[in-house]
């Protein structure tokens, strides 16, 4: 019997039509090499959530194999490259010795071209096609109308998909398609639909909050495709050119906001291609000021425009400078000082973050260490840390490296980050800010109480620091509410052993009322603005505020 089994496993493995064998329940247990071949899916596809598509595979391999009606099924299956593709599964009853069925088997099939096409997919790339398009642009006008917000329709075509054509052959061509697509789908965002509409024209659908994210996406897609594609052992390097046109901005139907993308597209196209161009001027603005601040902002570094002020953090009982928070400034020389308000954003979005973020910590330690070795009392100085440099692989080994090489003990160094950061990946997050505590730094919550963070999930974070945000604080004189709220957070902190800063006093009720209920240290106008290293030095020496 196990010679049989072993022969069958045999016969199984070795044929060419891609096969799933279930239990008796319809639960796909065992797959073969032709299935592989076809979906991309081996085993992987039967450990339920093992692997990036996995678990969407296995479902609907599960739907198919429970809904064949009369022992044929039509659906997408979810491949292992992300597409969905439509197939064919031709189900049998295995009744073995029993009266009921022990096993099914599916015979898996890739549907005709012209059952693709019905589906609504573009047999080639297997992303949705301009039937399911012209669908998706109803439903997201449909919703922008209902409960508002924006659509942002772009119409992509790659420049000089034809030269592409005839220099390496059809055959090439398609596959660059493939590819492109493949590309495309990583670029967008599971609500968001990327179509193929015909040849090389690809569409995005997409519904934002902000007329701006569009810019965001569609950056993304240039750099993504701009990327060099190896296809048939060639390097070929291609761009897209992009029309972008907004609901209701833009146009007031359906018809008009696809005809506006594709002016926009076509004057992409004239103005030297890999590039987006938006329907409206004043969008075409907006972008292009976004591209030159990030311009700027790379020159801004390299002539060092940015300076670190400091904002002393004073304990109130005493009036003494107990620490400071480092905040970048921008000196243009062209604008003057620009605030971090205006361009922390789009340095983050940019990732031009991650070198600025470098350069305030090494700055500021390396200040911190300078007034320590003129002798003045020794101040804790807190570093903002934004969600992408809390990402960054790097940011352990940067921070490690610049405490090394400025020589400041860890002890005089905080990181603020804020609750949001946290919550998106609490494990990773957690080990993360366990590592910067074992380094001896402080950490330290900010803008405490604007999040979204789960009071539950405080606990399990190794910080060091909770900074009430100055929305609470504003207004503790006036409201009793946020007083309450206030007192309330300085209550946690007491009850979790953390320190408590207070940040945005700005008038003595304020410092009365902080100082009243346990808060001790306090940052804040009413004490004195963010000043220039040489000003905070100065108070540090003189052991006076100056108030501003
Ligand atoms: P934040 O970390 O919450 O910093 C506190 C902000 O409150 C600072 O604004 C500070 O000037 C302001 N502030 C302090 N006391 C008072 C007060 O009494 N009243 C009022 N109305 N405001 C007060 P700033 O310097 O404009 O910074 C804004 C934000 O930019 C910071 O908020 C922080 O999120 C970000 N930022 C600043 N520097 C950096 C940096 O080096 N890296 C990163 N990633 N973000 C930074
Ligand atoms: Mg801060
Ligand atoms: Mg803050």
């Amino acid at each position: 019997m196990s010679e049989y089994l072993a022969i069958l496993n045999a016969v199984l493995m070795n044929i060419r039509d891609a096969v799933v064998l279930t239990d008796g329940d319809r639960r796909p247990i065992r797959v073969n090499t032709a299935f592989e071949t076809l979906t991309g899916h081996g085993a992987d596809v039967l450990m339920d959530g093992f692997g990036e598509h996995a678990e969407a595979s296995f479902q609907m391999l599960t739907r198919a194999m429970e809904t064949a009606d009369g022992g044929l099924w039509q659906g997408k299956l979810r491949c292992a490259d992300g597409t969905d593709r439509l197939f064919d599964v031709t189900i049998s009853a295995v009744n073995g010795h029993s009266a009921f069925p022990t096993h099914y088997l599916g015979l898996v099939r890739l549907a005709s071209g012209e059952d693709a096409r019905r589906f609504g997919h573009d047999e080639l790339t297997g992303l949705p096609n301009r039937d399911i398009f012209l669908d998706r642009v109803d439903q997201s006008v449909l919703q922008v109308n209902r409960s508002g917000g924006t659509m942002a329709l772009m119409m992509m075509g790659l420049d000089r998909f034809t030269l592409i054509n005839d220099a390496l052959g059809h055959g090439a061509g398609d596959r660059l398609l493939v590819e492109v697509a493949r590309r495309l789908r990583q670029c967008v965002r599971e609500t968001d639909t990327a179509v193929r509409l015909e040849g090389d024209k690809f569409a995005l659908v997409t519904n934002i909050a902000d007329v701006d994210d569009s810019v965001i996406v569609a950056e993304k897609v240039l750099r993504t495709v701009k990327e060099p594609f190896a296809i048939d052992g060639q390097e070929v390097v291609c761009t897209f050119s992009i029309g972008i046109a907004v609901y209701p901005q833009d146009a007031s139907s359906v018809s008009g906001v696809i005809k506006q993308a594709e002016n926009a597209l076509h004057h992409a196209k004239v103005s030297g291609r890999n590039q987006y161009q938006f329907f409206s001027k004043e969008m075409n603005r907006k972008a292009k000021n976004r591209l030159d601040l990030e311009a700027r902002m790379r020159r801004a570094l390299i002539n060092q425009e940015f300076v670190v002020f400091y904002q002393p953090k004073v304990q109130a009982e005493t009036n003494r400078i107990v620490g400071a928070e480092a905040l970048v400034r921008w000196m243009d020389p062209d604008n003057g000082m620009i605030s971090p308000g205006e361009f922390i954003p789009i340095a983050e979005e940019t990732g031009l973050i991650e070198q600025i973020g470098s350069w305030v910590l090494r700055r500021s330690c390396e200040e911190n260490k300078a007034w320590q070795v003129k002798g003045l009392n020794p101040v804790k100085v807190s570093v903002n840390v934004s969600a992408r440099q809390f990402r960054a692989r790097s940011l352990l080994e940067t921070v490690s490296g610049i405490l090394a090489e400025t020589g400041l003990d860890p002890r005089w160094l905080e990181l603020e980050i804020t609750e949001s950061m946290l919550m998106n990946d609490v494990e990773s997050a957690v080990s993360k800010m366990t590592a910067i505590r074992e380094m001896g730094i402080g950490l330290s919550i900010d803008d405490f109480g604007t999040g979204y963070s789960s009071l539950s999930y405080l606990g399990r974070f190794p910080i060091t620091t909770l900074k009430i945000d100055r929305a609470f604080i504003a207004d503790v004189d006036t409201n009793p509410k946020t007083a309450e709220i206030a007192r309330a957070i300085i209550g946690l902190s007491r009850g979790l052993n953390l320190e408590v800063v207070a940040e945005g006093a700005e008038v003595a009720d304020h410092i009365s009322f902080l100082r009243d209920n346990g808060c001790s240290t306090v940052q804040g106008y009413y004490y004195s603005r963010p000043v220039p290293a040489d000003q905070f030095e100065r108070m540090l020496t003189e052991g006076v505020l100056y108030h501003t």
